[in-house]
């Protein structure tokens, strides 16, 4: 089978976002896209079953795409595709492949030529962010955080230093440690809760990561949870990423005095290499070479 097979260019793949706790929150379009595909493609059927009931939604077949191993799916997909014309892929709650199954069926999909047609619907990622209060652009979303230290700190590491807003899940009983990993990290950002969205005990908790340390050690975390930290450098960080550039330029000037480089030439060149004032880099080396 490839893209360039009729049949399968007429197949349909409906990516379907489903509620995360609040059932009004599906749309018109999805209950549509669910009762008319021929096959409703799920992570857990029991799960999934229930939401289709409640809305009187009985597809002819609603298959977990979890009974078949990563290796076996891809030929199961292609079966899968020729044998349906229109797949709705689901999964448990919100958006697939937010942190979430899915993305080895839309890819599967797309080399097959099937058509690819996004449902959008809830997420608790944006629903989270829109409501923190923290700037939404820009924004890196990192998905749950890897559970052993070492692993943590090469998954934080390359946004360490992005300014943006990180978004991040976590299960309840791993908050108090995330949230103690972040501040060790990040420093004492601003930071927000997202716990509950969508549902009776929506609530935002906006802080900082010290304070609602504090706050999830003194009450133990329930439901649950997107953590926003706001990653922009604090004029603080500004003002030391500044001292530490200048340092860094002096002392290139004073090594390339040293080699016999011409004063004004060797300021020019560190100045642009690191980015700061020229004449403050001239005076502040004048100062040094002739105390
Ligand atoms: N695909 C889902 C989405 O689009 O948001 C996420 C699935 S992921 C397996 C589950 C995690 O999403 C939870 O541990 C939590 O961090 C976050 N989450 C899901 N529903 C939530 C809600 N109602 N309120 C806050 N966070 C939620």
């Amino acid at each position: 089978m490839n893209g360039d097979d009729l049949t399968l260019q007429r197949a349909k793949l409906s990516i379907c976002s489903t509620p995360i706790g609040n059932l009004s929150d599906v749309s018109q379009r999805l209950l549509d896209t669910l009762r008319s595909a021929d096959v409703v493609l799920c992570e857990d059927t029991r799960h999934t079953r229930k939401l289709l009931t409640h809305f009187d939604i009985h597809p002819l077949r609603l298959v977990s795409y979890h009974q078949h191993n990563e290796k076996a799916r891809q030929g199961w997909i292609g079966e899968l595709f020729a044998s349906a014309k229109h797949i709705a892929l689901v999964s448990d709650a919100g958006t697939p492949m937010v942190s979430d199954p899915g993305a080895l069926i839309v890819e599967t999909a797309i080399q097959l030529g099937v058509d690819i047609v996004p449902v959008p619907g809830p997420s608790a990622l944006l629903a989270g962010l829109v409501g923190s209060g923290l700037p939404v652009t820009p924004f890196v979303y990192l998905g749950f955080p890897p559970r052993q230290q070492k692993e943590r700190q090469a998954w934080i590491e390359p946004f360490a230093k992005v300014p943006a807003t990180l978004v991040i899940y976590e299960a309840p009983h791993r908050l108090t440690s995330t949230l103690a990993f972040l501040l060790d990290t990040l420093g004492d950002r601003a930071a927000v809760l997202a716990r509950e969205l969508t549902k009776r005990y929506e609530t935002f908790l906006r802080s900082t990561l010290s304070a609602l340390l504090r706050d999830v050690e003194a009450n133990s975390p329930r439901g649950e949870y997107v953590v926003m930290v706001d990653n922009r450098p604090s004029a603080d960080d500004l003002e030391e990423d500044a001292d530490m550039s200048m340092t860094s330029a002096m002392e290139h000037v004073m090594s390339a005095l040293g080699s016999g480089v011409r004063h004004k030439e060797a300021v020019a060149e560190a100045a642009q290499r690191f980015g700061v004032n020229r004449r403050e880099l001239y005076n502040m080396t004048l100062k040094r070479r002739d105390p």
